[in-house]
């Protein structure tokens, strides 16, 4: 049986988790958390006390993090993930992370002698539990082939996209060019409504006309056309603004890193912190439509 270490079971990590123990995997679960360690043993999973504990008898590692300086500690300190795995094991690192800390530590685990992969996902806390999440990896496509049947227990979609950290450039240009078009869709809605256009009509014939995209036929933020979404319960998230703006200020250190304009990317970043500076960000992302209504 395929041993497997799963460290960080927050919101995301313990559906990811609980999906591996469903499918026979023994799966041994750490966090600093005591009560997210619980949860996965509910789930099914085995507690591990430390990283040593949760990794010397792993084939496969998967991490599910905060940020890259999470990532970093867990994986190369002393007492962390490569000074204390067993030979031949494969990383995979799902957390959403700056694109240099995740080439840089994937460098370090070949160096040490082992595969690693970037895998971050999009789907949120509903796929992770659903197991439909997508994946985007990074590295060798060795470390790809022997990942993917692991990765399909937890996503329905599961990508290969070229080299190391390259999973982390999918995930962070897709959210940025996802809060664009959220913007811009809450602009028009708005100007709509203002003008004397109701939402549900504006919906029947954008959806169908050139203005149509994700955010305004899956996520609506203007309450009524789209019943699943989170502008129907007063934008009780969902994917959380300030998910959505660290992920923008992600998008934004690797546009400068790259000498590359975003400018809309940039417009995006300062809406969503102005949300966060307003005690807002634990609204769903939609919900910047009251930032642009003037109502937050
Ligand atoms: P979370 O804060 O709920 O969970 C992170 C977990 O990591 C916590 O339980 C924390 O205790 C644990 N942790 C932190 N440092 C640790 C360490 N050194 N050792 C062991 N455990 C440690 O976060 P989340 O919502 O589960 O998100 C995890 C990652 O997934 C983030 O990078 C996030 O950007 C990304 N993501 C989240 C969503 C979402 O909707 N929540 C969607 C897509 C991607």
């Amino acid at each position: 049986m395929t041993t497997i270490a799963f460290i960080g079971l927050g919101n995301m990590g313990i559906g990811m988790a609980t999906n591996l123990a469903k499918a026979d995997y023994d799966v041994r679960a750490f966090d600093l958390s005591d009560d997210a360690v619980s949860n996965a043993v509910k789930a099914g999973c085995k507690a591990a006390k430390d990283i040593r504990s949760a990794v010397s008898e792993a084939d496969v590692v998967v991490t599910m993090l905060p940020a890259g300086k999470h990532v970093r500690t867990v994986y190369t300190s002393e007492d962390g993930v490569f000074a204390n795995a067993k030979e031949g094991a494969l990383f995979i690192d799902s957390s959403t992370i700056d694109v240099p800390t995740a080439r840089d530590v994937i460098a370090k685990a070949e160096a040490n002698g082992f595969s690693m992969m970037d895998a971050p996902v999009s789907g949120g806390v509903g796929g992770a539990a659903a197991g439909s999440l997508t994946f985007m990896c990074g590295g060798e496509k060795s470390a790809y082939d022997q990942a993917k049947p692991i990765l399909d227990h937890m996503g329905k979609n599961v990508f290969h996209a070229g080299e190391a950290g390259n999973g982390q450039v999918a995930k962070v240009c897709n959210n940025m060019l996802l809060g664009i078009h959220m913007i811009g869709t809450c602009e028009a809605f708005n100007l709509a409504e203002k003008l004397g256009l109701d939402a549900q009509t504006f919906y029947d014939i954008s959806s169908t006309a050139s203005g149509q995209n994700w955010s305004m036929t899956s996520y609506c933020p203007a309450p009524g056309p789209v019943p699943s979404a989170p502008s129907n319960k007063d934008y009780a998230p969902g994917f959380a603004a300030g998910m959505m703006l660290k992920d923008l200020r992600l998008a934004q250190e690797a546009a400068s890193t790259a000498r590359v304009s975003t400018p809309l990317g940039a417009q995006s970043e300062a809406l969503y912190a102005l949300m966060e500076a307003a005690g807002k960000d634990d609204l769903d992302f939609s919900g910047v439509m009251k930032l642009i209504k003037g109502s937050l």
